[in-house]
């Protein structure tokens, strides 16, 4: 028993092996006999297949990894499997070639047979590559060309997404797709378009190669690069009307960038007169250094500014609420250095009021003449304090001739300025200032809509170790709550805190209100307009957009391709160096305190660019700004993060750091003279005059002299003069004496000259000689 049930299992084996190399051997033979008899199949035969297939395949492909399992679940469909493995190639001939000549139903047979050696070609070689590729994998030849089989029947169907044929027959179609489309490209006659654009965006919308629009820049005289951005829509339509493309300039996303188009002043001017409300004016106090500026402020909000103040110069605005009992109103202190020129000019711009400080025994001083200018300029009513009343030498009515003389005609002497003697010191006065800025006020009929979302400008802004950004914010129109989204220039953010000027937190600021807000992405520039949004969200995407066109046109500047200026510019580039400079500096009036003073140096020679400007420590990607725009980094009471110091390093960029604004200056003024090209100078050291002349075959004319003055060198600079006319200037190619050739010959000596690429000289011409030296250019 046991004997037979060994022998059974013995031909159990044995069978299985001999059944195993039978199918191998049908396989083979199918493999060879399959494409003819497949093509003969039926379509819905072919389907069932497939269908069956796809069960024997799904089972078969997990269990593949175990031989045994592979051989018992493969072995009874090894036909089946093959004829499908070739049936779509098949269908795919048959519907190639047999679908034009549809009508001759019989010629079947005959389009199969065509079909057979067509299909046959293009399929050599992914037999000979797949296979290779799997069997290197998996080294189990037959189940994997199942699974080719099953896969290119499956995938047919519209199966089988993301397995490995799908994705390696979906790039093989594609590579194959590419010379496909070499047929005529169909050009849009028109199209529209978001400025800037670049050359190589705008040549993909035309559809046409970017270098045709480059060569036909060129051809304009314009070189210009794939990447250069163009932002001026009558160039854009030129070149449009240059490949017959008529191009729409799409202006909806500027307009939504913008978010209003209307001034603060027009939106009031728009609003129902029903909802507007008084608001208190806002003063800006101005006048020269040391006139008592701090002091009447400090006068007015009776604290002790003046002492605080670190030496006698005020360096940043503030702003504040003056209560008094003529009414209140907001008190911008403005610094009274000439560096901060531009934020004097800003104070004037959200001004209602300037209160003009003179001191009554100085008189109208420098400073006193530019504020008086930013404020006529800005149309902003004036009333004059005259201060330091208390004081000897003080002589009111020299000031009115004084502001007589500037067509400021005091009421005093009948005119329309109002002017107040005033004393910070001894408070007399002060109390009649405030009722002479309430009156005006009431004569302004300053108004505003309390129920608007609120808009207004940035003051001030820092960068706090523990607060991040923060902002002095004035409200000009609106009411600003805690919480409201609000978008500055690139900057945006959701109010987190809101104090008053005395650190108190508020909850709301009403027209003309002065708060310091934190809760921002960055820090925005002072004189930044601000406006609050309906959402954080819309405040990010635009601050993006807009950062990222900023980015695009600061290249544009830096690389100073603008179409339009480029045959101006190149003209001035000759004359004029740009200095490309990124800036950083502690608080946004440094900012500008350091732009205005440099862009004060005075020189016709060198431009400053100021690439970018902000607030905080120089940052890593300031050294790689620096670097994309040629820039050198500039930094004013800030240092460097420490992780960039290797990058610095790296990339070798020119940094100075600087708290003193005056050595800033005097190094900027150093390196901009570096920038400008020596002078070259000519000093002439000697003369000659020809007396003869001699014709040697191998250098040409050579010429017989005798130096009539000074020294001829070999190494000088040659002038020859015929008549007292300049004919030519060169060098010398030899320099003889006596058929020696010589360094130089002195005077009353005579010598043979070789000029450099210069025959027609004639006797009696004078030769000049010159010594040519290079000298750094002053500013
Ligand atoms: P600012 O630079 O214009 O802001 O001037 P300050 O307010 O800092 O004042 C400059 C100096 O003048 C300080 O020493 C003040 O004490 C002084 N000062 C200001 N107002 C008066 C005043 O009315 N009388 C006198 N005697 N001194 C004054």
């Amino acid at each position: 028993m046991a004997k037979h049930l060994k022998i059974n299992i013995k031909n159990a084996q044995l069978a299985e092996v001999l059944k195993k190399n039978k199918q191998q051997k049908i396989e083979k033979e199918i493999k060879k006999e399959s494409p003819s008899k497949s093509a003969t199949k039926e379509p819905a035969v072919e389907e069932k297949k497939v269908v069956r297939a796809r069960k024997t395949q799904s089972i078969a492909i997990p269990k593949s990894e175990t031989p045994e399992v592979t051989k018992a679940t493969e072995s009874p469909k090894p036909k089946k499997t093959d004829e499908i493995k070739e049936a779509p190639v098949e269908k795919k001939a048959v519907e190639k070639v047999a679908e034009p000549p549809q009508p001759k139903k019989e010629a079947a047979p005959k389009k199969a047979a065509v079909a057979e050696t067509t299909v046959k070609k293009p399929k050599k070689p992914e037999k000979t590559e797949r296979p290779k590729e799997d069997l290197n994998k998996n080294k189990k030849s037959p189940s994997s060309y199942k699974r080719q089989a099953f896969s290119r029947v499956f995938n047919s169907r519209g199966g089988g997404p993301g397995s490995d044929e799908e994705r390696w027959r979906r790039r093989r179609y594609q590579k194959s797709k590419t010379p496909k489309d070499t047929g005529p490209i169909i050009r849009p006659k028109e199209i529209t378009v978001v400025l800037p654009i670049t050359i190589k965006e705008l040549s993909s919308e035309m559809k046409i190669k970017a270098s045709q629009v480059v060569q036909k820049l060129f051809m304009q005289g314009l070189s210009l690069t794939l990447n250069d951005i163009l932002d001026d829509p009558t160039t854009v339509e030129l070149i449009g009307q240059e490949f017959d493309c008529q191009i729409h300039i799409d202006t909806k996303q500027e307009k939504r960038l913008q978010i209003t188009t209307h001034t603060v002043d027009q939106e009031i001017a728009d609003t129902d007169p029903s909802l507007l409300t008084t608001r208190p004016p806002v003063v800006t106090i101005m006048g020269h250094v040391d006139h008592g500026k701090t002091s009447i402020i400090d006068a007015f909000r009776k604290s002790n500014l003046a002492s605080a103040e670190a030496g006698a110069i005020t360096q940043h605005i503030g702003a504040f609420k003056c209560d008094t009992k003529h009414g209140s109103f907001t008190v911008l202190d403005t610094p009274g250095h000439a560096a901060f020129t531009e934020i004097r000019s800003r104070g004037t711009r959200v001004t209602d009021i300037v209160v003009l400080v003179i001191a009554g025994d100085e008189g109208i001083k420098p400073q006193t003449e530019e504020a008086i200018e930013k404020a006529q300029e800005a149309d902003v009513p004036i009333i004059v304090a005259i201060n330091k009343m208390d004081k000897q030498g003080f002589n009111p009515d020299e000031i009115y001739r004084q502001l007589a003389d500037r067509n400021l005609l005091p009421e005093a002497w009948g005119g329309q300025i109002i002017t107040i003697n005033c004393s910070a010191k001894t408070k007399e006065g002060i109390d009649q200032l405030g009722e002479m800025i309430a009156l005006q006020s009431d004569v302004l009929e300053l108004k505003a809509n309390p129920s608007e979302r609120a808009r207004g400008i940035v003051l001030e802004s820092e960068l706090h170790r523990g607060l991040g950004a923060s902002a002095t914010l004035l409200v000009q129109n609106g009411t600003l709550k805690e919480g409201d989204p609000l978008i500055f220039e690139h900057v945006y953010g959701r109010i987190k805190t809101m104090q008053d000027e005395h650190g108190k937190k508020i909850a709301d600021a009403t027209p003309s209100t002065a708060v310091m807000i934190t809760g921002l992405s960055g820090v925005p520039a002072a004189g930044n307009e601000f406006i609050v949004l309906e959402s954080e969200k819309e405040a990010r995407k635009i601050a993006e957009e807009r950062k990222s066109q900023l980015k695009r046109t600061q290249l544009r500047h830096t690389r100073g391709k603008d179409i339009e200026q480029l045959f101006s510019k190149k003209a001035e580039m000759h004359k004029k160096k740009i200095l490309n400079i990124v800036l950083k500096a502690d608080v946004g009036s440094s900012v500008e305190a350091v732009m205005s003073t440099l862009n004060a140096i005075p020189t016709d020679k060198v431009e400053l660019n100021f690439i970018s400007a902000d607030v905080g420590q120089i940052s890593e990607s300031d050294i790689e700004l620096a670097e994309t725009t040629n820039s050198i980094i500039v930094g004013f009471h800030t240092n460097l993060e420490s992780y960039a110091e290797r990058l610095i390093k790296k990339k070798k960029i020119t940094m100075m750091i600087r708290d003193v604004i005056y050595h800033l200056v005097d190094d900027i003024k150093a390196h901009m003279i570096t920038l400008l090209d020596k002078v070259r100078q000519e000093n002439e050291v000697g003369s000659a005059k020809v007396l003869a002349l001699f014709k040697s075959s191998k250098l040409g004319v050579i010429a017989g002299c005798q130096v009539l003055d000074g020294i001829i060198k070999r190494s000088h600079f040659m002038k020859i003069f015929r008549n007292g006319e300049e004919i030519w200037k060169g060098s010398i190619a030899s320099l003889k004496r006596n058929q020696e050739d010589v360094k130089e010959v002195k005077k009353d000596l005579e010598c043979g000259i070789n000029l450099d690429g210069f025959n027609d000289i004639m006797v009696d011409d004078i030769i000049r000689s010159y010594e040519v030296t290079y000298i750094t250019q002053e500013l």
